[in-house]
């Protein structure tokens, strides 16, 4: 018999290239998901030249969207890399994560898109009133 094996990161990130799952905890009303980028490094935003050396890192909570009727935490740890082009402007920058982060973006890139449809659909109050945002 053959076994199917569900890899959570092809579950719950089905868009998101180089994710790493490290945990999921479900309870009544949240969904908590704790993950990290599984890539070896990141480009710099400012040159566009590659870096593998860490500087640190640390959590960021994005909003993301539902799941089953639950509120779903992400806990994502992201690091700061320094930058190897010494005539870049950037000491160091952090790594985002494509389709999911991007910068100062307090929404994960499924969470804006969802949001964008509701606001384009129904516009003002009344999308604000059914994506639950305080206005
Ligand atoms: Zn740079």
């Amino acid at each position: 018999m053959e076994e199917t094996v569900l890899r959570l990161e092809e579950l719950l990130f089905p868009s998101v290239a180089d994710v790493t799952v490290l945990s999921v905890d479900v309870n009544d009303e949240t969904v908590r998901i704790e993950a990290c980028s599984a890539a070896a490094g990141a480009a710099c935003p400012g040159c566009g030249s590659g870096s593998g050396r860490i500087h640190s890192s640390y959590l960021r909570f994005p909003a993301d969207v539902p799941s089953a009727g639950r509120r779903v935490v992400l806990c994502l740890r992201v690091r700061r890399f320094f930058c190897r082009d010494a005539s870049c402007g950037r000491r160091t920058f952090v790594e985002q994560m494509p389709g999911l982060t991007r910068r100062y973006s307090r929404w994960t890139e499924r969470l804006r898109s969802t949001l964008a449809a509701v606001g384009l659909a129904l516009a003002g109050r009344a999308g604000a009133r059914m994506a639950g945002l305080r206005t």
